[in-house]
């Protein structure tokens, strides 16, 4: 089996991202795609910082910015697409926002989920993913270092099912020097290990600059060493980029030593084999 467990719902455009469509249209569209790359089964996950019901708990400017969707409607157009009997998945990807849990949570309650993402994209207020973001405040290893225990938080909540690109810190290819980034690595996994989360391989990086898959293969054979499952992602933004370069995902997994993908159904994770 084959999964795409990380995408946006956006219409079409010419080079640039397309708009927010969060309707059924949308994703027939995406399912259509996803079926034309051999992917048997797609998730949505749309930034929690679109949505006006969570606009209370968004806090960096680029995000607050982007407020003002309804999660109802997109949730309807994923539950929609399903009573059409289309193999598509309801998520939503969540920032870690600290000391904010329990007020997120109450709010994630009221919907049929059948995975959550999880995601670091802000560390000490400042983006990771923007330049220069947080990038000309902290050092690369300063960053690197938050960044991480920021995520092991994020595994520990319990809040999520899956973690996104799980060193999306590389983005830009700035790094610390190796042993830092095996002692990072070495620190992730036994906190993914011992939240019980899956994680993400997503060929996402090989559209930024950094050119590589997420995560880094060593950090990927010590999670699966430690009993964490996985999932495959492109974090589509567009319905032509669902499964795309999904071969090179694919070997990454089987490099790690996986055998099976981990599905989701209403927050309930199974095994299925791999390809
Ligand atoms: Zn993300
Ligand atoms: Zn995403």
């Amino acid at each position: 089996m084959i999964v795409d467990y990380h995408m946006h719902l956006r219409g079409p455009a010419d080079g640039r991202e397309g708009p927010i469509d969060h309707t059924v249209g949308a994703v027939e569209r995406f399912a259509e795609a996803a079926a034309a790359r051999g992917v048997d089964e797609i998730g949505f996950t749309e930034h929690m910082y679109y949505f006006r019901q969570l606009g209370d708990l968004v806090e960096h400017p680029y995000q607050a910015a982007r407020v003002g969707h309804d999660l109802d409607a997109y949730c309807d157009a994923v539950v929609d697409g399903k009573r059409r009997g289309l193999p598509v998945k309801l998520g939503l990807e969540l920032e870690w926002l600290p000391g904010r849990e329990a007020e997120l949570a109450e709010v994630l309650a009221a919907y049929p989920w059948d995975y959550l993402l999880g995601s670091v994209h802000v560390v000490a207020g400042e983006a990771v993913d923007l330049a220069p973001g947080v990038w000309d405040r902290l050092s690369v290893e300063e960053v690197w270092s938050r960044y991480f225990a920021a995520v092991g938080e994020l595994a520990a909540s319990g809040l999520a099912d899956v973690l996104a690109h799980l060193d999306l810190v590389k983005i830009f290819g700035r790094r610390p020097a190796p042993d830092t980034v095996a002692a990072l690595h070495e620190e992730t996994a036994a906190a993914v290990s011992r939240a019980g989360v899956a994680v993400e391989v997503s060929t996402a990086g090989l559209r930024k600059p950094v050119g590589e898959l997420y995560p880094a293969s060593d950090l990927l054979v010590r999670c699966r060493e430690g009993g964490a499952g996985a999932t495959l992602a492109s974090d589509a933004h567009a319905a032509h980029d669902v499964g795309r370069d999904f071969p090179a995902g694919l070997d990454l997994l089987r490099a790690a030593g996986y055998e099976t993908i981990t599905v989701f159904d209403g927050r309930r994770a199974r095994q299925e084999p791999l390809g």
